[in-house]
């Protein structure tokens, strides 16, 4: 691909599927602007990296439909400055590649190894030092450098698990889609305190996340 085309298909892209569809956050829409999706896929996919859809990656498992990824990015509502992000499933690496251009640090959890170390290739070859991976079982987060101002699980859960609700820093959200492994309810929790609020945002369907705190592995 030479350039023109793939900026041409990335305007449209946010033009139709995500500002039509009602997402209007400048920085979220820059941010996504600044990543090109088609670097995320296999070469034999790329020519469908600005359409509407998810796609499939190795392992079985799926880069996001790039609407979904502006919803669920959004609904963060991260500071402007000074955002620590977690993201658990880094599959691609392309939300993760999103949330770097809006926080200061994002860590981001992947149970296969395959999956990561392409991540982090595509995520150092466009320079996005700011991002830190990991690999293992993301639904017991990433304790150590809790808490978080915004969790972003895009794999899903049975229900929510009580370790991300711990990472979460006060006034922090937690974005999870939760219900069966077929079909799920998109979830944003907001903690207060020791309180958490739930708003349930539209049904989705994301692939299985499996482990202590998710499903089990069969
Ligand atoms: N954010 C990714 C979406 C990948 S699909 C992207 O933009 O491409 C969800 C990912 O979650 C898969 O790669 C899957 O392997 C991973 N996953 C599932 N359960 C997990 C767990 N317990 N910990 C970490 N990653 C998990």
């Amino acid at each position: 691909m030479n350039e023109k085309p793939w900026l041409l298909a990335l305007e449209q892209m946010i033009q139709t599927q995500i500002v039509a569809r009602g997402v209007q956050d400048r920085r979220v829409l820059a941010a996504m602007r600044a990543v090109p999706r088609h670097l995320f896929v296999a070469e034999a996919h790329q020519e469908w990296a600005y359409s509407d859809a998810p796609l499939p990656i190795d392992e079985g498992q799926t880069i996001s439909q790039p609407y979904m990824v502006a919803l669920m990015t959004s609904l963060l509502e991260l500071p402007p400055k000074g955002a620590r992000v977690l993201e658990i499933g880094t599959g691609s690496g392309y939300q993760t590649a999103v949330l770097a251009h809006l926080a200061d640090e994002v860590r981001s959890v992947e149970r296969f190894a395959t999956l990561s170390e392409k991540a982090a290739q595509r995520l150092a070859a466009l320079g996005l030092d700011n991002v830190h991976l990991r690999v293992g079982d993301g639904t017991l987060g990433w304790k150590e450098h809790a808490p978080y101002d915004g969790i972003l699980v895009t794999a899903a859960a049975p229900k929510v698990p009580p370790a991300l609700c711990d990472q979460l820093a006060d006034g922090g959200r937690l974005i999870i889609p939760v219900g069966s492994q077929g079909a799920q309810i998109l979830e944003c929790w907001q903690r207060q305190g020791a309180d958490y609020r739930r708003k349930r945002i539209c049904p989705v369907a994301f692939v299985p996340l499996i482990g202590e705190q998710g499903w089990p592995e069969r």
